[in-house]
């Protein structure tokens, strides 16, 4: 099979310097190969996503010198395609609404060894809803909608980089949500769905998503599709050791474009000075 990777920026603020190593290093793994690059724009918040941030990023990708051969492809656009799933998954009883208040669920316990800062709490398995509950809805109109999780099963997979990874369900991560209340489709759903559609044979992203990657490799079973190669990459410092994020902007690659900087500079001095 050949190679076909993605760059997928969600535009709800302009884009760091992390963002851009990880879309430099998802083109050069195609590139190295002569493999395709698809561009994804991860738009389906309406209240976060602004088209200044996808010009922006369209902008920051020019700078880079980074191109690709399909899109940009708009996940705004393709909500067909993630109901259609959303029918597969409530046909095959994986997934089921959820009437529970986010209060509700903040309020359980965290999960033992859960220490991340944005640990989120378990669901709890006890609050499931029978298989029934599911039947009554011809849209996920109306409720919030998770994956049914094995509870006990080992997610195994293979990284590129980080070698074999294993997490467990029930345990490391809980039942989660494919379909939320405001009626839109959850990046967990939307990502697999696309990455499927789009014959995507290796994911190149930040290892805050190691565990989403375990989330989503229950899905690929659950929707009888085989699931790509990982590569997670570490996730990048700023001087002070603080991880980038969308809200500090003296690294965002606007800012440094603006400044008239060269994008190779700015991610080497960015390379050297990770821990
Ligand atoms: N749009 C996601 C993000 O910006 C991409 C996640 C992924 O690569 O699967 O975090």
């Amino acid at each position: 099979m050949s190679y076909r990777g993605r760059i997928a920026p969600t535009p709800t603020g302009f884009l760091h310097l992390g963002h851009g190593r990880t879309f430099y290093t998802a083109w050069q793994r195609a590139r190295d190969v002569g493999g395709a690059i698809v561009l994804r724009v991860e738009d389906l918040d309406p209240q976060r996503c602004k088209p200044e941030f996808v010009e922006g990023l369209l902008e920051d990708l020019r700078w880079m010198g980074v191109d690709w051969c399909e899109g940009p492809l708009y996940q705004s656009q393709r909500r067909e395609h993630y109901l259609s799933a959303w029918q597969r998954l409530k046909e095959s009883g994986w997934i089921y609404p959820c009437l529970r208040s986010r209060k509700e669920l903040r309020n359980v316990s965290l999960a033992p060894h859960d220490d991340e800062e944005a640990a989120e709490p378990l669901y709890p398995p006890a609050w499931r809803p029978g298989v029934e509950a599911a039947k009554s809805y011809a849209s996920p109109e109306g409720a919030t909608w998770r994956f049914r999780v094995p509870d006990g099963e080992p997610i195994h997979f293979s990284d590129v980089q980080k070698g074999p990874q294993c997490l467990v369900a029930g345990q490391d991560f809980g039942d989660f949500v494919v379909w939320r209340r405001d009626d839109v489709p959850a990046y967990e759903l939307a990502v697999v769905v696309d990455d499927i559609a789009n014959a995507i044979s290796e994911v190149v992203r930040g290892e805050d998503l190691l565990k989403s990657t375990a989330r989503q490799w229950l899905l690929y079973r659950a929707l009888g599709a085989s699931a790509p190669a990982w590569c997670h990459l570490p996730l990048v410092c700023d001087v002070e050791g603080r991880r980038l994020a969308k809200r500090h902007d003296s690294l965002s690659m606007k800012t440094l474009r603006e400044q008239g900087r060269r994008f190779e500079d700015c991610l080497a001095e960015l390379e050297a000075q990770q821990p």
